[in-house]
């Protein structure tokens, strides 16, 4: 059994902050009341335990108290993400079977044609107060969340995280990243993604403040970095770059009691891990998936520049192997086992049972150096094989990368009749920049049968909600050419 995780954490530190959002701070203990009203007004609205919803909503205070009430109340909660289309809102109800959205009023207008029962924040706010038992412990297996996968690969799988899954992860993470009485996590990252949703889970398990931000503002991020009015952050390798070049822009560095820097959701382009250290941000490479409720592989900032580009090794609880390899060095998919693995999918992936021998094979290619160190090759699925070569996509986009004349860049391969598949490079480009000046940079760093055979100047790359490339829609655009 886990206990009440809001419950306990209000009974052992009332008094300390909880969240700050805005000018408003709210502690344990005032946090818990807001949660608690909330619950018992769901209550109000019919909702029993184990009744599963989805919840749309942005990252306000109001969000997390739904969320959390949402727990007290033993719903199932299928977290949407607000930057989907209509359609992709709709498929992800649908596939959920999901018996109300509870959606905030300024979101509500968002979603046309479904049939499913809709409850914005204000009218659950107006219902009355109908008390109730509220459980002082829950069963490991209890599924908390179901979040649906970024849909990079395929259409997005919905994921089942439980309680044990959510604990073990939160554990996990101390252990490697140690825990200071005045640690506050900032908090820029959407919380429908695991990303935003296990540091809150953070914050009830270690008793941190956490300071969420309702949007990604580069500026205020910089002001909370070089003040130290905030201790850890989470970013993906997007909003790095957006911090960075705050920083850099007021000559300014981090102040010294600014300690991590969780970078995760897909590779940290070497080049800014570089101007990190400049700036004197510790960056904790990490990576994870929604199958794994957040990290699996934590890579510590005293070795971010000994191993360029790693992932670091598996958290405590976790184990790591590339299946099918005995060598250090070969590449292969990545298998995780642990605790935090998803017990499975909802919906239209039910029967795709996660396990096999008990690992959860990722669909990533990666490999682990002579000392175990991870490294995130690429997608299985994106693997470009020229003249019986293995080509990874995101080695050629590194590479791009570093010049400093692209600021996003995208491979994919192209059918061929004599190598069977090539490179090719999309690229958005500072002006003036070319096509001959792209393939002298890339040569000399790319071995010639890596070299893009052709750059294609674009104005944008496409990208999912969760500003991830979707090389698929990439080989669209080539196979239409
Ligand atoms: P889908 O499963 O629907 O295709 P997705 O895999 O992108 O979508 P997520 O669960 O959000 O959905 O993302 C997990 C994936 O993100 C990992 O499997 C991996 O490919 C990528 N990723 C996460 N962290 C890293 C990292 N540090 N380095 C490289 N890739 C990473
Ligand atoms: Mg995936």
């Amino acid at each position: 059994m886990i206990p009440n995780w809001l419950i306990q954490r209000a009974y052992l530190t009332p008094n300390k902050i909880a969240l700050s959002f805005k000018n408003e701070t709210w502690t344990f203990a005032q946090f818990k009341e807001q949660a608690v009203t909330r619950a018992q007004k769901l209550r109000a609205n019919g909702f029993r335990q184990g009744d599963r919803i989805a919840l749309l909503g942005p990252s306000t205070a109001e969000m997390v108290f739904i969320i959390h009430a949402c727990m007290l109340a033993d719903l199932e909660i299928v977290m949407l993400n607000s930057r989907l289309t209509n359609e992709e809102l709709k498929y992800q109800l649908d596939d959920s079977d999901a018996s109300a959205l509870l959606v905030s009023d300024e979101l509500n207008k968002r979603i046309k044609g479904t049939n499913v029962r809709i409850l914005p924040f204000s009218s659950i706010n107006k219902s009355e107060v109908v008390p109730f038992d509220i459980q002082d412990s829950w069963q490991a297996d209890r599924t908390i969340t179901i979040m649906y996968t970024s849909g990079t690969t395929g259409f997005p799988k919905g994921v089942r995280q439980t309680a044990g899954n959510h604990v073990s992860s939160a554990l996990s993470s101390v252990l490697n990243l140690g825990l200071d009485e005045n640690d506050v996590w900032l908090c820029t990252m959407p919380l429908f993604h695991i990303s935003g949703f296990s540091i809150l889970v953070r914050s009830v398990l270690y008793g941190m403040e956490v300071r969420l931000y309702e949007k990604f503002d580069a500026s205020l991020v910089a002001d909370e970095i070089q003040k130290g009015t905030v201790t850890r952050m989470s970013v993906v390798s997007h909003t790095l770059d957006k911090v960075m070049q705050e920083l850099e822009k007021r000559d300014a560095i981090a102040h010294t009691t600014f300690k991590t820097m969780l970078a995760g959701g897909g590779p940290v382009p070497i080049d800014y891990l570089k101007r990190a250290t400049e700036l004197q941000i510790p960056i904790l490479q990490t990576y994870g998936m929604t199958e794994t409720s957040s990290q699996t592989a934590t890579l510590s900032a005293a070795d971010a520049l000994r191993k360029m580009g790693s992932a670091g090794k598996p958290l405590f609880f976790n184990h790591i192997k590339i299946n099918g390899i005995q060598n250090s060095g070969d590449k292969g998919e990545v298998y995780i086992r642990g605790p935090h693995v998803t017990p499975g999918y909802i919906g239209r992936f039910s029967d795709k049972t996660p396990l096999v021998d008990g690992w959860l094979p990722t669909g990533d290619i990666g490999y682990l150096d002579e000392e175990g160190y991870l490294y995130i090759v690429d997608r299985r699925s994106d693997l470009i094989i020229s003249g019986g070569e293995n080509i990874y996509p995101a080695e050629i986009e590194n590479v791009l990368f570093a010049h400093p004349g692209i600021r996003d860049a995208g491979v994919c391969g192209q059918e061929h009749p004599d190598w069977g598949s090539v490179p090719i490079a999309f690229v958005v480009a500072s002006d003036g920049v070319t096509e001959e000046e792209l393939a002298a940079h890339c040569e000399g760093r790319l071995a010639r049968y890596k070299m893009p055979k052709k750059f294609r100047f674009v104005d944008e790359l496409p990208r999912n909600a969760s500003n991830k490339l979707l090389r698929r829609e990439l080989k669209l655009w080539v196979d239409s050419e």
